[in-house]
């Protein structure tokens, strides 16, 4: 057998123990059909997670929600309570004419231009003050501004903050948060390595989706933040993360996985982590898209 073969093989079996390694720290145990290479369509019980089960037993997610629904969840998000305008229109729907999909550079509205002038991620927050700008502050307990390494090379980027993030000031630490340490965990990072931040810094009443407004108001603070960081890679988390960073009004089940731009910096879309702890079968897609992160990392050295 010639060396290319033997490297070849070894890869793949580094590739398909990783993969292992990744379902088994998202507590997905029943991988369909025994093996890790499953097709993406085999269906996977919410039983076989354990996350996903004991926040059904909790009544935090509604067993009859249907796994392949538009998803647009955050953490501990109660299903009464959503509502889905993004699924709908988009964030940015009407500035993107019917029929068009993508960013700016598939004919979609233009981005924002981002130019970096604060000496801090201190100076972002301390221009934010005690917001009163838009009415989302009305409920909030805390302002969730983000936290994580000011240089980091990967930035997450969510919607909101959810009741527990509300209550900490921190984003994700809610179980979806401790689904999005295991997945930096499983691509070699730590979440100390990251930085992580939302769409919108107060949490929308009954977790309903922030409008229109409040994120024309509020966005410009995660600009600035993603400005400041100028990260090589941001990973758009569900569908109202990356229509409102990409302007579009593509669904996050069609764009994820998919290479975007913005402003220079690589986009990743892929699905929140409150939509995989009730929809696990998601997962291995998940697997997919931060194991090109991963790769795009690994290839650009510090
Ligand atoms: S969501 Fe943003 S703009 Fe609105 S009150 Fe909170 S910090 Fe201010």
């Amino acid at each position: 057998m010639s060396k290319e073969i033997i490297d070849e093989t070894l890869a793949i079996a580094r590739d398909i123990e990783n993969q292992l390694k990744f379902y088994g720290e998202m507590g997905l145990e029943d991988i369909g059909g025994g093996s890790a290479l499953a097709t993406e369509s085999a269906p996977t019980a919410d039983s076989t997670d354990s996350v996903s089960a004991g926040l059904e037993s909790a009544g935090a997610l509604g067993a009859a929600q249907a796994p392949q629904a538009e998803p647009r969840v955050r953490d501990e998000e109660p299903a009464a309570q959503r509502t889905s305008q993004i699924g709908q229109a988009g964030l940015f729907g009407e500035s993107v004419a019917a029929g068009q999909r993508g960013n700016s550079h598939r004919g979609g509205a233009a981005l924002p231009v981002i130019d970096s002038r604060d000496p801090s991620l201190e100076a972002i927050r301390e221009d934010i003050g005690d917001c009163l700008r838009c009415k989302l502050h009305e409920h909030r307990k805390t302002i969730v501004f983000g936290e994580g390494n000011p240089q980091a090379r990967l930035v997450f980027v969510g919607e909101g903050p959810g009741a527990e993030e509300d209550a900490s000031g921190r984003p994700f630490v809610g179980r979806a948060g401790q689904l999005l340490g295991k997945i930096i965990l499983a691509i070699g990072l730590k979440r100390e390595d990251v930085y992580i931040a939302n769409i919108v810094k107060c949490r929308p009443p009954g977790n309903r989706t922030p409008e229109r407004d409040e994120v024309d108001t509020c966005e410009p603070f995660l600009l600035r933040q993603l400005a400041f960081i100028r990260p090589e890679v941001i990973v758009a988390l569900g569908s109202p993360a990356f229509q409102c960073l990409l302007r579009t009004r593509e669904p996050i089940t069609r764009a994820r996985g998919e290479w975007r731009e913005w402003n220079g910096i690589k986009v990743m879309p892929t699905f929140h982590p409150a939509f995989l702890l009730r929809s696990p079968d998601k997962k291995r897609e998940v697997w997919e898209d931060m194991k090109k992160v991963r790769d795009y990392l690994n290839t650009k050295p510090i």
